[in-house]
């Protein structure tokens, strides 16, 4: 499938089979089968922006064309909420907090609101991250199936913050974490789940080539000339500036453009600060385009990674990183760091290039653009890793896994 900007419609389970096979899709109605009618509430904190929402926009639909009864609600709250919620996501991600009582209440409190506002009556909850987790609360004796999903890397957290969490989630029957390194002494039990792409949604289908072209022309960027990219919301844990120093050192040696493009998640309210520092380091530098996008951007993101002649995600800390997933599915050769989920994607010197610093990243950069050959080669043995491994097909079938699961273990 090739579309244009108009043409994107809903996707269907059938839609799948082109590129999946039939069988793939018969063992997925095979599973839901078993379920049919069941009810499952998927809960997180952002309807727009994020691996998160990304992926719940696109797992929801196909598990009701399944037969299952889904339904997705978004926590709200403050800015002050988001800013607890951030400093407590940065913590877990071993970043430096100075504990306060008022940050944890307020967080009490307004996961206290949002029990009281919302409404829990499925057979099967999952509750998305560390930002409501206290709506465990709201499980009623034992009844129905609650389900923590974790997207963030939990490896070495703050003692503070995780203290504070872990005691809501040891009430749940069961965690998800994103890589085996994630996971935690926990008395319940943990599951891998890998987070997954959609091969057809906006942010993945083929484009039209000519659709590609006239998103660099709209933007400025040069096709003629290498295009160096990193797709990342503007947050100081994806390192843009970090990446505008890598760029700055491979432009001593070689001509590149870099695009830095992100948008804001209203769970994150550090997005302007970070873009300005990023601004800051890149000096006016015309070669360098720093693209602010509104969250209905999926098309250009598409197209800009696929004009892209390397794609970096120099990340210091990473949950998944989807936007890796991203890249590999679209063939193109990866430099990211070694964090998080991303060693399980990137496989060093086969599906990509796996980096630790500012002047690795720099040297990965130059070694690709250097040896079209071999960067062509990372790119489509990565994207054969992720047709294998990380597509939302993989992702409907562990959750109806885990359902029936849970149905045959309680
Ligand atoms: N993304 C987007 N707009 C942006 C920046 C990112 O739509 O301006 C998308 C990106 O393509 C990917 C997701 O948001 O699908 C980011 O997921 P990832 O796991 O890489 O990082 P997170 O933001 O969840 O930490």
């Amino acid at each position: 499938m090739n579309v244009t900007k108009a043409e994107v419609h809903v996707m269907r389970l059938d839609d799948y089979v082109p590129l999946l096979g039939a069988p793939e899709i018969d063992e997925l109605r095979a599973l839901a089968g078993q379920l049919s009618g069941r009810t499952v509430q998927m809960v997180n904190s952002t309807a727009m922006g994020g691996g998160v929402a990304e992926m719940l926009n696109r797992v929801i639909p196909l598990i009701q064309e399944l037969g299952l009864q889904p339904r997705w609600d978004v926590i709200t709250g403050g800015q002050d909420f988001f800013e607890v919620t951030k400093a407590f996501h940065n913590a877990l991600h071993g970043g430096p907090y100075q504990a306060r009582k008022e940050d944890f209440d307020l967080f009490l409190a307004t996961n206290e609101l949002n029990r009281q506002r919302l409404q829990f009556d499925c057979e099967f909850t999952v509750i998305n991250d560390p930002q409501p987790v206290a709506l465990i609360e709201a499980r009623s004796k034992q009844e129905g199936h609650w389900i923590w999903r974790c997207h963030i890397d939990l490896s070495h957290p703050n003692a503070d913050v995780w203290s504070f969490l872990r005691p809501f989630v040891y009430r749940y029957d069961a965690a998800l974490f994103s890589s085996p390194a994630f996971a935690r002494q926990l008395p319940i039990p943990q599951y891998l789940f890998h987070p997954c792409i959609d091969p057809l949604s906006e942010k993945n289908v083929d484009l039209d080539p000519e659709w590609v072209s006239s998103v660099l022309v709209r933007y400025g960027i040069d096709a003629s000339r290498p295009i160096v990219t990193q797709i990342s919301r503007f947050d100081r844990l994806k390192d843009p500036v970090g990446v505008v120093h890598a760029y700055q050192i491979v432009k001593r040696y070689m001509d590149c453009q870099l695009v830095l493009a992100g948008g804001s998640a209203s769970d994150d309210p550090e997005g302007e600060i970070v873009l300005e520092e990023v601004r800051r380091e890149a000096k006016n530098d015309p070669d360098i385009h720093l693209l602010n996008l509104p969250p209905w951007s999926a098309l250009e993101i598409n197209a800009l990674q696929r004009a892209s002649t390397v794609i970096v995600q120099k990340s210091l800390r990473e949950g998944f990183g989807l936007t890796v997933t991203e890249a590999l599915w679209k063939k193109k050769p990866v430099v990211a760091s070694a964090v998080g989920g991303i060693p399980a994607q990137v496989i060093h010197k086969h599906t990509g290039l796996l980096v630790h610093s500012i002047e690795g990243t720099a040297y990965q950069i130059r070694f690709l653009l250097s040896n079209p050959a071999l960067a062509q080669k990372l790119g489509e043995q990565g994207h054969d890793h992720v047709r294998e491994h990380f597509l939302i097909t993989s992702n409907v079938k562990r959750y109806l896994t885990i359902f029936l699961h849970s149905l045959t273990h309680s």
